[in-house]
């Protein structure tokens, strides 16, 4: 068993330690020692980093868990060579714990903050790499849920601006039993409970702040349905500050673009988007009228051969969509057959369609073209559609349909 130093000063980073255990696992050096300040992943916490280090070698702690018969085992980047006795230098990176005490710690208030005010109860929790989420019970309609979170996330904050006082209780189950306890222990014989002064009482064996200042701010970025329950994400202290940074960061550069101040991109992306909306809108009415204006271009281009004109182009650079547009356009009125291409991306494709007084059937010419082409179509007799990879048969392929429109 490791004496838990972490247990004792949340805050001690730098101990000495003696070796109860080393092995050599998949490269990686793994050692047990007496005591240990490293915090093993567990209770919804990824573990400390840091380094131990010899009189000749040092190795960066990468990974620590903790055994059954509680073992802190600390998992290292490289092998170094140690016997049972040999005294270590540890360090643990002071940075990544107050982040994660932060968190943890926030999560006891805002956990609190939730049950107080609405009896929300926190039935999970997990420290991920961009947020901290729980599991509330908290049933409501989604404006309930936001106006919830607003004032959770108020006296959650209030306690931490409060700067108060975090103390550690070992206690037997007895004395566990009268106190007001915000959460059952599972915990059998001794229990750890964290006491937030006149606010909260938890059982936990994490790593807590020393007052609540430590935790900086507490911010829920969102929230969703899960499980039955609320999960809420939210940031603490340090993560809070990169997160401000990030966010303030994208909505600047988002008002640039607008030329306008953050303050302000919102109501500019809006207008922005309306204008989008507008334009559209006009882009469509006036594609309709210029589609129509070329189809009467191309029929009187072309002229009359057993009472109907035939209409075979290929087009360099036109929209499959607005091709099919021009196809229909075509074949509004009487006697056209419309035998449209386009190459795009290194394919061809292709549009045929009839009016509705000439009988020929443009399924079966669909299928006739792209065998040409090594591809495949088909539709109706009065419109079909296909396309094909070899693009140097398009010509050809075109005038064997028409071969066949022209017997037909
Ligand atoms: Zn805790």
């Amino acid at each position: 068993m490791t004496t838990k130093l972490y247990w004792e000063d949340s805050h001690l980073t730098r101990f000495t330690a003696r070796v109860t255990d080393s092995w050599l696992q998949d490269g990686h050096q793994i050692i047990a020692l007496d005591q240990s300040a490293f915090y093993p992943t567990g209770g919804g916490q990824p573990c400390d980093t840091g380094s131990i280090k010899t009189s000749e070698k040092e190795g960066r702690v990468i990974d620590v868990e903790i055994t059954d018969d509680e073992r802190i085992l600390h998992r290292l980047d490289t092998d170094i060579p140690l016997a049972v006795g040999d005294e270590v230098s540890c360090e643990i990176d002071w940075n990544r714990r107050r982040e994660m005490m932060q968190q943890h710690t926030g999560q006891h208030i805002l956990s609190q903050a939730f049950f107080q005010l609405f009896g929300a109860e926190t039935k999970g929790f997990r420290i991920t790499d961009r947020s901290t989420e729980i599991d509330l019970t908290l049933e409501a309609q989604p404006d309930e849920v936001e106006q919830a979170i607003a004032r959770a996330e108020e006296l959650a904050n209030s306690v931490v601006f409060d700067n108060r006082e975090i103390r550690v209780h070992n206690v037997t189950p007895e004395e566990s039993a009268k106190l007001p306890l915000r959460k059952e222990s599972f915990i059998a014989d001794c229990i750890r409970v964290i006491e937030i002064s006149d606010y909260d009482w938890s059982p936990c064996g994490g790593t807590h702040a020393k007052r609540t200042g430590e935790v900086g701010l507490i911010a829920v970025r969102g929230w969703e349905r899960a499980k039955k329950m609320t999960r809420a994400h939210f940031v603490c202290g340090s993560r809070l500050l990169d997160d401000y940074h990030a966010a303030n960061k994208t909505a600047e550069a988002i008002a640039r673009k607008f030329s306008a101040g953050r303050d302000e991109a919102e109501a500019a992306v809006s207008r922005s988007l309306d204008e989008n909306k507008r334009l559209s809108r006009r882009v469509r009415e006036l594609a309709e009228l210029a589609t129509k204006a070329e189809a009467r271009q191309l029929i009187e281009s072309v002229g009359v051969s057993n009472g109907r004109r035939v209409i075979s182009r290929v087009f360099d650079d036109r929209d499959f969509e607005e091709l099919k547009l021009l196809a229909h356009r075509l074949v509004d009125g009487d006697g056209v057959i419309a035998l449209l291409a386009v190459k795009e991306s290194g394919m061809a494709r292709l549009v045929f369609a009839s009016s509705s007084d000439v009988s020929a059937d443009m399924n079966a010419a669909m299928k006739i073209a792209c065998e040409k082409l090594g591809g495949r179509g088909g539709g109706k007799s009065d419109f079909a559609q296909g396309g094909g990879a070899e693009v140097a048969e398009l010509n050809a392929a075109l005038e064997a349909s028409r071969a066949v429109i022209e017997k037909s």
